[in-house]
């Protein structure tokens, strides 16, 4: 299976790419793939963090619960992401506003926030120690230029429900955040490892007899009061389906026409030393992310190495998800490490990897139910906040499922803009990622021309 297999490098000048991302490994208990035909009350397709949530909620529930997956519980963006815990932190919100208003957009932001405090709970009831820091996320502007958006961002977001605060250039001296970044917005929240995360989840999930089938994919279901799904060696049943599959989802020939997969790529450094750790400050170690269009999210791990995502958006043709290096992004985020950490010269490249989330035009979640019988039920579209959101969407979709009426869910409905067919919906991607690289660009070089004026 090409998709496991151990890193590899494609290239004299190019960057270790590890094909399962930075932080999870093949499980040792690697869970029997389907053989045969098998019953239950929900089956659930994708084992990342919406999947095994809504497992987990559905059987303390009482239900009988199968999850299909196509490699292992972790192997999708949930095992590959950067491990923020955030609210609506980094959201758009005039997006949010424009679109659905801001009577709506207030429950989209609540759905964000709550999300944390969510995730907090089940890592103490399920007892998953995932180093867990809860310092709160900077949204760090890293040239004055910056400021003027990122404070009307915040008014907008306070205005909607965010709890956010400023913070100014001596209070972030005075916290020893590192010298780049000159001002943030912060609100709750915090970093884990987001390996242990999910692992944790798919550990308490088996544990409370949910049936995982591993290397499983799901090849194909028919709708109707019974829905069968098809894969390889067997074939399951029941009579509601949750499809958590994220961005593979368009692969699967539905929601094609309501979102797209978008690759996110992260590098991981080498271990820093006593004497790194030390120059560098950052003693309350936030969760960093900046303002850049494509933006740019900035992390110390336990293990004591630092974690950078993004710069740089990738999309493949027909929302196509290959596990493939992206090399042009981890230069770019080699060259953000050097430029922002200027004392860390010497500091080495672990390896780098990319993982897929699923977007909308309008960036909104998709959460909904369909087929005849509306017992399809799905959550897509959180694009770089699904750690919190997409396990909270699990509760919520469970307690639907179960019969209650959850009225956030209710309030999260809207009609998502149609993605264009191929091949504009490419051309539509790539300008995208185009215009917001030259923004991007134009800040970054007055960084640079700043630094050079000071010496
Ligand atoms: C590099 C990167 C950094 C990110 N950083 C953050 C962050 O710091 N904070 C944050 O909140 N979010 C972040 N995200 C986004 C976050 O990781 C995702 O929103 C979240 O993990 C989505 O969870 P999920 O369960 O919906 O999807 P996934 O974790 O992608 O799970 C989908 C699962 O479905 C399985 N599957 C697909 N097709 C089939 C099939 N046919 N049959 C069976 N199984 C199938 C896949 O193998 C996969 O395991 C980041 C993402 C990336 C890639």
């Amino acid at each position: 299976m090409n998709a496991l297999n151990d890193s590899a490098r494609s290239g004299a000048e190019s960057l270790k790419f590890r094909s399962l991302g930075g932080w999870v490994e093949l499980p040792s208990d690697l869970q029997p793939a389907l053989e045969g035909q098998v019953q239950a009350d929900v089956i659930v397709v994708g084992a990342g963090f919406a999947g095994l949530s809504t497992a987990l909620e559905l059987r303390a529930l009482g239900a009988d619960v199968i999850v299909l997956e196509q490699e292992f519980a972790g192997f999708g963006a949930s095992g590959r992401n950067a491990g923020y815990l955030l609210g609506s932190m980094g959201v758009e919100y005039e997006f949010f506003a424009n679109r659905v208003g801001v009577k709506q957009a207030t429950q989209f932001i609540r759905f964000y926030d709550e999300a944390v405090p969510y995730v907090e709970g089940r890592l103490k009831t399920l007892g998953i120690d995932c180093d867990y820091n809860p310092s709160g996320v900077l949204r760090a502007g890293v040239h004055s230029s910056q400021e003027k958006r990122l404070r009307q961002n915040m008014a907008l977001g306070q205005k909607l429900g965010a709890m956010t605060r400023f913070v100014d250039g001596d209070e972030m001296r005075a916290r020893g955040i590192p010298s780049a970044f000159l001002f943030a917005a912060e609100q709750c929240g915090g970093t884990l490892n987001p390996g242990k995360y999910v692992s944790g989840l798919r550990r308490a999930a088996i544990e409370a007899g949910v049936r995982l089938y591993e290397r499983t994919p799901l090849l194909s279901f028919s709708e109707g009061a019974v829905i069968t799904c098809k894969t390889a060696h067997g074939s399951a049943t029941a009579p509601v389906m949750v499809l958590a599959t994220n961005a593979y989802t368009p692969q699967l020939g539905v929601l094609r026409n309501k979102i797209g997969a978008i690759r996110v790529s992260a590098l991981e450094t080498q271990p820093l030393s006593t004497e790194q750790l030390a120059t560098l400050g950052w003693q309350g170690r936030e969760g960093i992310i900046t303002p850049h269009y494509t933006m740019e999210s900035h992390r110390l791990t336990a293990h004591g190495t630092m974690v950078l995502t993004v710069k740089k958006l990738g999309y493949a043709y027909g929302s196509k998800t290959p596990n493939i290096p992206d090399q042009g992004a981890y230069k770019a985020l080699a060259q953000v490490l050097r430029e922002r950490y200027p004392a860390l010269q010497g500091l080495g490249i672990q390896h780098c990897w990319s993982g897929y989330v699923s977007g909308a035009y309008d960036f909104l979640p998709v959460i909904g139910a369909m087929g005849a019988k509306q017992n399809i039920f799905y959550t897509v579209g959180c694009t770089g906040h699904g750690l919190g959101t997409q396990s909270f969407a699990g509760s919520l979709l469970a307690a639907q499922i179960n019969g209650d009426k959850p009225e956030l869910l209710a309030a999260l409905q809207h009609k998502t803009p149609s993605i264009l067919p191929e091949p504009l919906q490419w051309c539509v991607m790539q300008s995208g990622f185009a215009a917001a690289k030259l923004m991007d660009t134009w800040t970054d070089k007055k960084v640079r021309k700043d630094k050079a004026r000071k010496g």
